[in-house]
């Protein structure tokens, strides 16, 4: 079966119809998971760039469920710059198929992080994990420039979200963010902030809750000190 299909929405802010690529999830498979928790795909295209559902006409931009079954009846700030958009014609034109190409992607996930940030309050950890996408798109494009340019936005955000304390990931919990804000700062080469991160998420009173997280800091740790015992070798 084809991957990619395409879907008719409604936009919630303008109530304008359009196609829009949606891929199918049963034909993917998770080939491998890296260690900020991206998943690699058995796919011959890139399921990163459907994530983000854009309306052509007034740009209102969401991940793709929230984007079907968001009511935006209590959030006129959302539509109030839906009509900004739409009515100076800034809005960018989606083409309505289904080929997407990475800038139309990166292109999406900024309007959708736009948006988002229009929310009182703003989930911090959808933006955070609309960033990490972008970084992740352009892992798969072996762009390292734009991808620590996205990672270090990546971090900004968990790190809010981390002290803001409200939006927290269930699956993950808090152990689960602070590990993550310690893995984005070991791919920066951030390493003594990666591990005063570690370490803190360690002593975390949660951490047995979430065996997993811990087994993936002891590794990532471990990954620092080899890296730090091969300069010393140099
Ligand atoms: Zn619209």
């Amino acid at each position: 079966m084809e991957p990619v299909w395409l879907k008719k929405v409604i936009c919630k802010a303008c109530s304008a119809e359009f196609l829009t690529p949606r891929i199918r999830s049963s034909t993917l498979k998770v080939k491998s998971i890296d260690s900020d928790f991206k998943k690699n795909y058995d796919c011959p295209i890139n399921p990163l760039l459907y994530t983000v559902t854009s309306c052509p006409f007034c740009n209102y931009s969401a991940r793709n469920e929230e984007f079907d079954k968001q009511e935006l009846d209590y959030h006129p700030e959302i539509i109030k710059l839906a009509s900004a958009i739409k009515e100076a014609k800034k809005n960018i034109v989606f083409p309505q198929e289904k080929e997407i190409t990475t800038k139309q992607a990166e292109q999406k996930h900024i309007l959708a992080i736009t948006f988002y940030k229009q929310y009182k309050p703003p989930n911090l950890n959808t933006i955070s994990g609309l960033y990490m996408h972008l970084a992740w798109i352009f892992r798969d494009e072996k762009n390292i420039e734009k991808e620590q340019e996205y990672l270090e936005k990546t971090l900004e955000y968990y790190i809010q979200t981390y002290e803001k304390g409200n939006f927290i990931p269930e699956s993950i919990g808090e152990p689960g963010i602070m590990y993550l804000i310690g893995e984005i700062n070991r791919r920066l080469v951030n390493y003594s902030d990666a591990v005063q991160w570690f370490s803190k998420a360690l002593k975390h009173n949660e951490i047995k809750s979430y065996p997993n997280i811990e087994h993936m800091i002891r590794d990532s740790w471990e990954k620092i000190n080899e890296e730090k015992k091969k300069n010393e070798i140099k």
